[in-house]
């Protein structure tokens, strides 16, 4: 059977969780052994989101093989068996460059480079790459945008060309969006989705299936009249109740007939159907009744999107020691002006996440300190690890002014510096030490427990590194070496001697955890949380 492609648009406002139904219609495929792949195009012109600020953008999405990526591959990986790579995410930057660089080539020698068909042609190929090469079912393509913005419309124009080329049972389209619910009315409304159909059939195309984000149940009616309006079916009309977690979103749309209308429509036929995993996660995640506080003491605490990753490996961890999370979210700012003792007395865990520049370093330093004197169980991830050794150096060796060279490129002990291979590098763009690199953790160690084993194979994303002109003299006191690059230069995790749980890594764990299969360090950090008692 030929590869089949599903089209995820998204309608009326932004922020409905397009990547998060993507995801989700992946996993239900899967479930049904469907054999699928997901992914997204952006159309904003940066190459990758690697250059923008998180609150810009979010948190940027690291794969093995070292894509900077948007972070809704984050909820594909996590929904789903996907491992992605860099072909799962194109933008309006990649596509031009592309473009441009075989313009100069001379591949279109004696012709005009137009949008249409050079551009869209470019968006075409990579919409089929998947299933041309691999042996995949269906393709799943989330456009990212709203419909009605100008930076999507070549790529909408390209979707409705798809059809026409690849033949209408192979392609199916679905539109996301928005039911509201006016209050003074009391009356979920219409006419937002009626509009947004209506300009992408516009555009040439006609949703197969919407998908209506709504606060209220939709009646009967309502869907008759979306069905009426929009010229689809009115068992195509899915509704897409807000839910507490969003991993209860595959079963309620299970619940909605979505799987079925899906195979249905692209003529396949369900290999089996197997809801058993998002059964259990749904139900532990209904029926944990005890509480832990964490706190995440970070920088952009007011934007959670720039922590997606290890907000959601938080929750992994939670489901898998049976326990609700209450992650508290710390302003690294505020604890200085205000005083740890204000935000972190009572919490049971406290993890520094990653980040850059220097805004927040000094509450991050803080933190780690109160978690250090106070016995609590302490998670640096990357520059929380980088922060971790700076507090100690400060702290414990009396260091006066150790810090990153990131941060003061005049300290007397830099006991971060730039990696040595990044000292003549000069473009920001995809140049960090990017992507799955494998580290050996020593035998014995709280990280060889953790992990079970000694090689040990993770994400990165940094320039800075442990300074190794200090190991000999952190090793003397209690400071631990634990996970180290197999030619042992490059500092991958420490950990300290006498403290029940304190550990920190250069690497990012939260871009592989699962819901059902959270990563070690999480489930160990959450589990080290609630012996704190
Ligand atoms: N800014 C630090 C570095 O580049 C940490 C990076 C991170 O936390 N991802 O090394």
């Amino acid at each position: 059977m030929s590869t089949k492609y599903i089209f995820v648009t998204g309608g009326v406002v932004s922020s409905l969780g397009k990547g998060i139904a993507s995801a989700s219609i992946g996993a239900l495929l899967e479930t049904q052994g469907v054999k699928i792949t997901i992914q997204k195009f952006d159309p904003y012109i940066n190459v990758d989101p690697g250059t923008m600020n998180p609150y810009q953008h979010g948190e940027v999405y690291v794969t093995d093989d070292g894509t900077e990526a948007d972070l809704d591959l984050g909820h594909y990986e996590r929904f789903t068996s996907l491992n992605l790579s860099k072909d799962s995410n194109h933008t309006t930057g990649k596509i031009y460059h592309t473009v441009i660089t075989k313009e100069r080539r001379g591949d279109y020698l004696g012709k005009t480079v137009q949008v249409i068909p050079h551009i869209t042609n470019e968006i075409k190929r990579r919409i089929a790459h998947f299933g041309k090469k691999r042996n995949i079912d269906v393709v799943i393509s989330e456009i990212g945008g709203t419909v009605g913005d100008i930076e999507s419309l070549p790529f909408l124009e390209a979707i409705r060309q798809f059809k026409t080329d690849i033949g209408k049972e192979n392609v199916l389209y679905i539109h996301l969006t928005l039911v509201p619910y006016i209050k003074a009315a009391a009356e979920l409304k219409t006419k937002p989705t009626q509009h947004s159909v209506k300009e992408l059939q516009e555009i040439g195309i006609q949703p197969d299936i919407l998908l209506c984000r709504t606060e209220k149940s939709l009646s009967k009616d309502i869907r008759a009249k979306i069905a009426l309006f929009c010229n689809v079916n009115e068992d195509s009309v899915i509704q897409a109740k807000d839910v507490k977690s969003i991993y209860e979103v595959p079963l309620m749309f299970h619940k909605e007939g979505l799987d079925k209308i899906i195979l249905k429509k692209l003529g396949m036929r369900p290999r089996k159907e197997n809801l058993a995993k998002w059964e259990r996660i749904v139900d532990i995640i209904k029926t944990s009744e005890k509480k832990v506080t964490i706190a995440v003491v970070g920088k952009y605490i007011d934007l959670r999107d720039a922590y997606k990753s290890i907000s959601e490996s938080l929750v992994h961890g939670g489901i898998a020691n049976k326990v609700c999370l209450d992650v508290k979210w710390v302003d690294a700012e505020k604890l200085v002006s205000n005083g740890a003792d204000k935000y972190l007395t009572g919490v049971k865990g406290i993890l520094v996440p990653g980040g850059f520049g220097d805004r927040g370093i000094e509450g991050k330093v803080m933190a780690i300190q109160y978690a250090r004197e106070n016995n609590i169980p302490f998670f640096g991830i990357c520059l929380g690890m980088q922060c971790a050794v700076i507090e100690f150096a400060k702290n414990v060796l009396k260091l006066e002014k150790a810090n990153s060279s990131e941060f003061d490129k005049n300290s007397p002990h830099p006991v971060i510096d730039l990696m040595l291979d990044q000292k003549n590098v000069d473009d920001k763009g995809g140049t960090m030490r990017l992507g799955a690199y494998p580290c050996i953790a020593k035998k014995g160690t709280l990280l060889n427990k953790i992990y079970g084993k000694t090689r040990i194979k993770e994400r990165h994303r940094h320039r800075y590194e442990f300074n190794n002109n200090y190991r000999q003299q952190f090793e003397k006191s209690n400071f631990i070496f634990s996970g180290l690059s197999p030619n042992k230069k490059l500092v991958e995790v420490i950990e300290l001697n006498n403290h029940p749980w304190f550990i920190a890594v250069q690497y990012h764990p939260e871009f592989k955890s699962k819901p059902d299969n959270a990563h070690p360090l999480f489930r160990e950090f959450i589990k080290a949380a609630m012996e704190k008692g």
